[in-house]
């Protein structure tokens, strides 16, 4: 009986496994398309000054709008995108999107000049050869300054070769756009050697900022971090403040930038605008 049972869980479990595969080739092939038929879709959050509460940059963030599944988050299909390389396409396609998007809002008045936009690297980018060239044209094309652009890079990206992983963040840097350390914490940063890359700011991740008020922990590795960021003299930005406790505790550690819900959630631009006429009317 028991073997019986072991037999069908085998099927089961064989059959679900089967069904997964083939969401996930369908996936993939629906994927090869998202982009040629407009699925792909930037939301925008705001970054924000702590203590005046001024929006100095907004973050792009992508998503896809599947015809079936509706919208799937980034972490549901980044990972593919990275393994068959769809990614670089993709990855070619926010850059554009999101400098396009930036110098609509600035023509519009809806941002000043000064206001930043950052869009996420994945490790495949990372080691694009071509990256810094691709960058570079996607600023030409869009008619958009290096000043305006940052890159976002996990400490991920950069694992196992720290000299390529320099060359790389040097050639972007040289073109003038600036560079942030996402996640920061999450990964394997080899300290030494962070002095020797040229970024411009450190981002505290999302977990150390959720629990700042209940864990002690949390609020330790928050204040290295800030204190890193003076020592190395990179700005540091928190990400996932949720609420005014969130908030005060990182302005107490000396922080003075972040984002997160407490501000705004990613928002499509269509929805951005109504958020900031609404903030005009109350105003
Ligand atoms: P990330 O770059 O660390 O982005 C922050 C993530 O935290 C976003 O999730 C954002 O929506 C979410 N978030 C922001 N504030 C809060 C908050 O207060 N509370 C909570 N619970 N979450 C918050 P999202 O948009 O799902 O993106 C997840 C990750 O996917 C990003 O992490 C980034 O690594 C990656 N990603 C997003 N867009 C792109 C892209 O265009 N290219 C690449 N390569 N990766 C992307
Ligand atoms: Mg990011
Ligand atoms: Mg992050
Ligand atoms: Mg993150």
């Amino acid at each position: 009986q028991a073997k019986n049972m072991g037999a069908d869980a085998t099927l089961v479990f064989g059959a679900q496994m089967r069904r997964e595969r083939l969401k996930r080739v369908q996936l993939e092939a629906d994927l090869r398309h998202a982009i040629a038929r407009q699925q792909l879709v930037l939301h925008y959050q705001s970054k924000v000054c702590l203590d005046t509460g001024k929006v100095m940059g907004y973050e792009a963030l992508v998503r896809w709008m599947h015809p079936v599944r509706g919208m799937i988050p980034p972490m549901e299909f980044i990972p593919y995108a990275e393994e068959c390389g769809l990614i670089i396409a993709i990855g070619e396609w926010t850059l554009h999107e999101a400098l396009r998007q930036l110098m609509e809002w600035r023509t519009s008045g809806f941002v000043t000049p000064d206001v930043t936009i950052a869009v996420n690297l994945s490790t495949r980018q990372f080691n694009d050869v071509a990256l810094a060239d691709k960058v570079a044209n996607a600023l030409s094309l869009q008619q958009a300054p290096a000043s305006c652009l940052t890159l976002e890079v996990t400490e991920s990206a950069m694992i196992g070769d720290l000299a390529h992983a320099k060359n790389v963040l040097d050639g972007l840097r040289a073109i003038g756009i600036s560079l942030d350390l996402d996640d920061f914490g999450t990964g394997y940063s080899s300290l030494s050697y962070l002095h020797r890359l040229p970024f411009q700011a450190l981002k505290i991740d999302r977990s150390f900022t959720r629990h700042l008020e209940q864990s002690h922990e949390s609020r330790a590795i928050a204040r290295s971090i800030l204190q890193l960021g003076k020592s190395l003299n990179l700005a540091v930005i928190a990400e996932g403040i949720e609420n005014e406790a969130q908030r005060v505790w990182l302005v107490r550690l000396g922080c003075r930038l972040g984002q997160g819900f407490l501000y705004s959630k990613p928002l499509s631009a269509a929805a951005l605008k109504i958020a900031g006429l609404d903030d005009v009317r109350s105003a």
